[in-house]
């Protein structure tokens, strides 16, 4: 371990959160605001050109109470529906299964904004407010022993805390150092990002084309001075099939946008970079032990299929904030109970998810007629349904049953205890 670090290079906290990547910095906020003495510590993340994020009606209620919400919407697209079209060429026709928001009374599922769009409101957002310590670097290690957390920082600070919220990332550090496993997957899959111009609108409809080599998505993104219809696209492909198109010329991958679309938005234009994303999934033993919290994708990866990723984020910060709610620090046991919930709440959510993702997205690569079957016959029993279609709207937008005090609705009356 590094040489003691002098007072001076010595900060005391309650909360130490790890990372400063979107969940990390919506997780400093949230502790911040109910009361608990905060350090963020980490490098804001890099620019991801190309690429947005859908946020649904939970995560924009989590972002109100946090007071972004109206800057968010500022530079976001609603989303009034999602519509899911078969385009695998199964055997047997399949029909598009639409799912709207005001299906449940709502003006839209959410809203979709460039990432590093996001990322800058919440660093504006989280400056502005100074209700916590922004500390700009790396953490070289961490110490989980005894009755405290310990941080050492790159440049020879030390951070001392009561508590961890490790959103560190996938290959996050703090986990490690926990003793926290992980089982890691790949996909033989790539996703292409890009924010694209088109001739026809959006109508502010997300469409999802389910092809044999993954979803190929267009999300409505907010119109700009002359270019009023404009989306963004996540395009998921086998690895070779990235590299021939990220090699073709930028007019013919446009041709191809347009058909894989089936000239429903008329001729596309690719406004800048490309992202590429090479798609894998994780999942961990624990999402809590001792004095660390796992948030974000330090706990959870999988493919951005139905816009999962940030939104079940931003549910952990949220959950973990109200897990915590006057948990005495230095009552192990008290503590202890507390995790243990969070445990529990996470385990059920995230292990949902995961599976959920994986299964639809298996079923597509693989082409297995029963598997085919089992898929349309999902797709007929929702369309025909209207509580299961409801029910399935509400379970990705705001899952009720699993949903913390920060993301329920501002007007409904006191809920009952959560389930657990
Ligand atoms: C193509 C694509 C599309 C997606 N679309 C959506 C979508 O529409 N909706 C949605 O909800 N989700 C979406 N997601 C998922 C979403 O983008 C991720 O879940 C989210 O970005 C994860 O954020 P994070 O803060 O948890 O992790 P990260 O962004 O990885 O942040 C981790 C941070 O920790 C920092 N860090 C790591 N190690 C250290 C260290 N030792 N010291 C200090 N700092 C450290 C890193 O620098 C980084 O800033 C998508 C993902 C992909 C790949």
């Amino acid at each position: 371990m590094t040489e003691p670090a002098s007072e001076a290079k010595i900060v005391k906290t309650q909360i130490l959160v790890a990372g400063a990547g979107s969940t990390g910095i919506a997780a400093a906020m949230a502790f911040a605001r109910a009361g608990h003495k905060v350090a963020l510590v980490g490098r804001f993340p890099p620019s991801l050109p190309g690429r947005t994020v859908a946020l649904f009606e939970a995560s924009t209620r989590f972002l109100d109470a946090l007071g972004v919400l109206q800057r968010v919407k500022e530079k976001a697209a609603p989303i009034a529906a999602i519509r899911m079209v078969d385009d695998t060429t199964q055997l047997l026709p399949t029909p598009d299964l639409v799912l709207q928001a005001r299906e449940i009374g709502l003006p839209a599922l959410g809203v979709n904004i460039s990432n590093d769009e996001l990322v800058e409101i919440l660093i504006a957002a989280a400056r502005e407010r100074a209700d916590f310590e922004i500390i700009e670097a790396d953490i070289a290690n961490f110490a989980f022993d005894g009755d405290s957390a310990v941080a050492l920082l790159a440049d020879g600070r030390r951070v001392e805390a009561d508590f961890v919220v490790a959103a560190d990332g996938r290959a996050s550090r703090a986990r490690a150092v926990a003793g926290i496993d992980t089982q890691e997957w790949t996909y033989p899959q790539v996703a292409l990002t890009a924010l694209l111009t088109h001739e026809r609108p959006h109508d502010g409809v997300s469409v999802e084309f389910h092809t044999r080599s993954g979803p190929f998505t267009l999300v409505p993104l907010q119109g700009r001075e002359g270019a009023p219809n404009r989306s963004s696209l996540v395009w998921l492909m086998s690895v070779a099939d990235a590299s021939r198109r990220l090699a073709k010329p930028g007019k013919e991958l446009q041709f191809e946008l347009e058909d894989r679309s089936h000239g429903r938005y008329g001729a596309m234009a690719i406004e800048g970079g490309i992202g590429q994303f090479r798609m894998g999934g994780m999942r961990v033993s624990a999402y809590a032990k001792d004095r660390v919290a796992l948030v974000g994708e330090t706990c959870h990866v999988f493919p951005p299929i139905g816009a999962q990723g940030l939104n079940l984020s931003l549910r952990d910060v949220a959950d973990l904030e109200e897990c915590l709610a006057s948990v005495d620090f230095a009552n192990r046991r008290e503590l202890g109970h507390a995790l243990a919930r969070y445990d529990r709440h996470r385990r059920a959510d995230i292990g949902f998810r995961t599976l959920g993702v994986d299964l639809l997205n298996r079923s597509l690569i693989i082409p297995y007629l029963p598997v085919d079957l089992l898929r349309g016959a999902g797709f007929v029993a929702v369309s025909a349904f209207a509580p299961l279609r409801r029910a399935l709207i509400r379970e990705g937008v705001a899952p009720h049953l699993l949903l913390p005090r920060l993301m329920q609705e501002k007007t409904s009356r006191p809920r009952a205890r959560r389930a657990g």
